[in-house]
């Protein structure tokens, strides 16, 4: 007999995203959301990891790649970036005459912290002669400092675009291990770099939930451990877990990674069972953005990100290469033209329908 996910296991991640408080106002903060970022030409990009009402204010919801293509083909003149701070800096390196606004400035990245300008410099001192591909969650600083940039997505190939056998991998040794795996003829020196969420997952909560739900499929992020990817049955980067669960004729689902995803999924692609594991793979980083927050940056165009001048050219050119390696020149992702592009699950903004709110 197939055993049940038990509903309160699925149900635990949504509860933990969309607790609110009896006396907000949520519809409320919504409308206002949608009204000011139409009076003032804003878009709202909202990362999946984000709390679930944050989702639904957003117009475009996705993985680093996918907002970061939305940010290069943006007509608006406001940038709302409701992620982490290495995401709008992205996107303003993508838009330097815009205004790029980060709702709550607490919002960081450790695993882009684990790496400085001098960090790196000393990296490539000990590796000279290799190229650098960054992974996409460092500073501006370090994307300056390096050859090209890559997303979860889109590492391998990027790394696989070098003749050079010798590559500099920073900062997510993960994420690394597994570009290593997928193309053995290369070598890479990795960097000591980590999530600390995705870390969180070892591969003894994997087994117990394996043993729990034997007909599961498990999927991983590769910015989890080595030892927990290898253990699952497919990994992929955010777009690509988003697709597979969606797509599979199964109907239960271990998914390690992030919390945000998990429920995002949960709502999505219902009645499917999607559960995670235990303690719950949570990035605190990924959720100090508010309905309140967002509604004060747009009314004060607070927070906004800006890159130093001296290094905006050079790091820049660093994720411009990268789309050119992966998906032919700026100007056709200005035209979204790429078949194998993930749009991100439904907004608001494109469906009403998905909650009552309308614009
Ligand atoms: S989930 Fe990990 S990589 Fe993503 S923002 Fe949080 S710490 Fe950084």
């Amino acid at each position: 007999m197939v055993p049940e996910i038990k509903k309160h296991e699925v149900e635990i991640s949504l509860k933990t995203n969309s607790r609110s408080l009896p006396e907000r106002n949520v519809e409320y903060l919504r409308d206002e959301i949608r009204k000011l970022a139409k009076e003032k030409n804003a878009v709202i990009l909202t990362h999946i990891y984000q709390r679930l009402e944050v989702q639904d204010i957003a117009d475009h919801v996705g993985d680093s790649l996918a907002l970061s293509r939305y940010a290069a083909k943006t007509e608006a003149d406001i940038i709302v970036f409701c992620g982490v701070h290495f995401m709008a800096e992205t996107a303003k390196l993508l838009n330097p005459e815009k205004t790029v606004l980060l709702p709550d400035l607490q919002s960081g990245c450790p695993m882009a912290d684990m790496i400085s300008v001098e960090d790196l410099r000393a990296f490539k001192n000990e590796n000279p002669g290799s190229p650098v591909v960054c992974y996409v969650n460092s500073s501006a600083a370090v994307k300056a400092e390096s050859d090209i940039c890559c997303t979860s997505t889109n590492a391998v190939q990027v790394v696989n675009s070098f003749n050079e056998k010798e590559i500099i991998f920073a900062p997510d040794k993960g994420l690394g291990v597994w570009v290593q795996e997928q193309l053995p003829h290369k070598k890479l020196h990795i960097y000591d770099g980590f999530c600390p969420t995705h870390y969180q997952i070892t591969p003894k909560e994997v087994f117990i939930m394996r043993e729990k739900y034997p007909d599961a499929i498990v999927v991983a992020h590769p910015e989890c451990d080595p030892e927990v990817w290898r253990l699952a049955d497919f990994v992929g980067s955010t777009s690509q877990i988003y697709k597979f669960v969606l797509g599979h004729e199964k109907n239960q689902f271990i998914i390690l990674s992030e919390q945000g995803l998990v429920a995002r999924m949960q709502r999505d692609m219902h009645p499917k069972a999607i559960v995670t594991t235990f303690p719950l793979p949570l990035c605190p980083n990924m959720k100090y953005h508010k309905l309140e927050s967002v509604i004060e940056a747009l009314r004060e165009n607070k927070n906004e990100i800006k890159v130093d001048k001296k290094i905006f050219d050079k790091a820049r050119k660093t994720i411009t290469r990268m789309f050119e390696v992966t998906e032919g020149a700026i100007s056709e992702i200005n035209g979204m033209n790429n078949k194998n592009f993930w749009e991100g699950p439904k907004t608001i903004a494109s469906d009403s329908s998905l909650v009552g709110c309308g614009r």
